[in-house]
């Protein structure tokens, strides 16, 4: 048996790796590379593999870095079946249509771009056209119709026509509708074929709703193979959902090889349980005095944790009763999974909401915002609230009208609970704000500019830290060690060069044999 690395070598996004054995080729996950798009877009539209050779293919979880590819895995043929919890494949119905989406706008957004240069030339008589001047201004005014809606069809008719690049998303919304016919939902523990003597079992992962690690055998010959893949490992004593899996079963020990994550390799995190007073503190003190509390929040988990922590600071009565809107769609389909898989719940959200039949997503204060124009309402009530909307790094989406309507008052705070990626708007909020909170908030507030337009940071800006989905090295660490596995060979995957590194020269200390695989390269099981 040899596993093959593709994706997600020495890198965090486009987690793909392939098991072949004697009769069968499996697929552990189908992730898209994400980045900036100059960087990604060669390596997200080839396969390295024939889709068509695959016999099955094992889901870990529904996070687009490991599921982003599947439609486009369909498009080119694969005819396996995709196992995963039932969790993953209900979540990932929501994911991989916004996705599609997101593909869809991005191409028709990058064509009507071209096409607009392309008759900005033309006026300026930089390129050769025989259109005229009236079916220039005709065009031009087809391209756009209101503020908004791109005509995508006028524009590529325009590049077609004149022979010039279009751009075809890697998948559209139809081809992501119908990879979700080949999801299998299976239940963690239970063991299901997946090729000639091969099967596989999924152990919880802690990571994320539905998340899990896959444990593969393969039985030939008189001899047992096992591959264990991590996907994504989450912390312990998170909340909703359950910790890693330390307890596999009997004839599951015996690991050959471990594909194991190190997103957090050289990193530690703070522990979990420290968040929630300073999340009824930003609360309280921002009601005090009169304002809002805007998060910027991702659909998937960050939004449900928080749903959860502030539901149980009400159920206390540890906060004052005030209206929570979440105004997001995707969010709020996401929710409804959460609240649809009670069987991925942990212990402690079974004693403090299920055994008292409370769904810990429904709530008197929580309502979930739908239409555009709801959206807008929102900002013209003046009750303290507090809202989740995304895009999680404040690049896009219904954040910006809410930061919009609110930025400007001190009453107000944006609190941050995720990750601002370099060069995000939500990156420059939270530095400039903790810039002028650290300097006594003296003198004129920062400016930051959106919408084309600079609006004062007068609300405050708070981190709070401590929600990652990833383990940090003790986490991990404690999944190898406190397990009752016992582990031959570790390749370390879904990490930076210098977390995984890092990560692989710790191990080595602690006993163990680490490999960090390059792009292409197998290993022989
Ligand atoms: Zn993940």
């Amino acid at each position: 048996m040899h596993v093959t690395f593709y994706g997600a070598t020495r890198e965090v996004t486009g987690s793909f790796h392939t098991l072949v054995t004697d009769q069968d080729n499996i697929l552990l996950d189908c992730g898209l590379f994400q980045g900036r798009r100059k960087e990604t877009e060669a390596k997200n539209r080839v396969f390295p593999i024939d889709p068509k050779i695959l016999t099955n293919m094992v889901l870990s979880h529904a996070h687009i870095d490991h599921s982003g590819r599947i439609p486009m895995l369909v498009k080119d043929g694969f005819s396996g079946r995709i196992f995963c919890t039932r969790a993953t494949a209900d979540a990932s119905a929501y994911l991989l249509r916004d996705s599609a989406k997101i593909q869809e706008g991005d191409a028709a957004y990058l064509n009507y771009k071209t096409a607009k240069v392309f008759l900005a030339q033309i006026k300026t008589g930089g390129g050769k056209t025989e259109i005229s001047q009236a079916d220039q201004q005709e065009i031009k005014a087809l391209l756009k119709s209101g503020d908004h809606d791109l005509r995508t069809e006028v524009a590529e008719q325009l590049l077609r026509d004149h022979h010039l690049e279009v751009i075809v998303p890697l998948y559209t919304l139809a081809e992501a509708e119908e990879s979700l016919e080949y999801f299998q939902g299976i239940s963690l523990g239970e063991t299901v074929t997946i090729g000639q003597d091969l099967t596989c079992t999924l152990y919880d992962a802690g990571h994320i709703l539905g998340s899990a690690m896959s444990v593969i055998q393969y039985k030939a010959g008189g001899q047992t193979k096992t591959v264990l893949y991590s996907g994504d490992l989450g912390r312990f004593d998170k909340p909703i959902i359950n910790d890693p899996t330390l307890d596999f079963a009997e004839e599951h020990r015996n690991i050959d090889l471990m594909i194991m994550e190190s997103t957090y390799g050289n990193r530690f995190h703070e522990p979990v349980v420290d968040m929630k007073p300073l999340l009824k503190k930003v609360l309280i003190e921002t009601f005090d005095r009169g304002g809002s509390v805007i998060i910027p929040a991702f659909a998937y988990g960050r939004t449900q944790e928080l749903l959860y922590f502030i539901h149980e600071l009400f159920l206390a009565k540890e906060i004052p009763p005030m209206p929570v809107w979440v105004d997001s769609p995707l969010a709020t389909n996401i929710t409804n999974v959460f609240g649809e898989h009670p069987e991925t719940y942990d212990e402690e959200t079974h004693e403090t909401f299920l055994r008292n039949g409370i769904n810990p997503f429904d709530f008197e204060q929580l309502q979930f915002v739908q239409t555009v124009e709801e959206s807008m309402a929102l900002n013209r009530d003046t009750r303290s609230h507090i809202v989740l909307a995304g895009s999680g790094m404040c690049e896009g989406g219904r954040v910006l009208h809410h930061l919009r309507h609110k930025i400007h008052d001190e009453r107000n705070t944006v609190l941050i609970v995720g990750y601002m990626g370099q060069n995000t708007f939500g990156r420059n909020l939270q530095e400039k704000g903790e810039e002028y909170a650290a300097n006594g908030r003296k003198g004129d507030p920062p400016v930051v500019r959106f919408y084309n337009k600079d609006y004062p940071l007068r609300a405050r800006v708070v981190t709070l830290g401590g929600f990652s989905a990833h383990g940090d090295r003790k986490e991990m660490t404690r999944v190898l060690k406190e397990s009752n596995l016992s582990i031959k060979k570790i390749a370390l995957v879904h990490g930076e060069e210098e977390q995984s590194f890092a990560f692989a020269e710790y191990l080595r200390s602690e006993g163990f044999t680490v490999e960090v695989p390059l792009h292409g390269q197998s290993l022989t099981v």
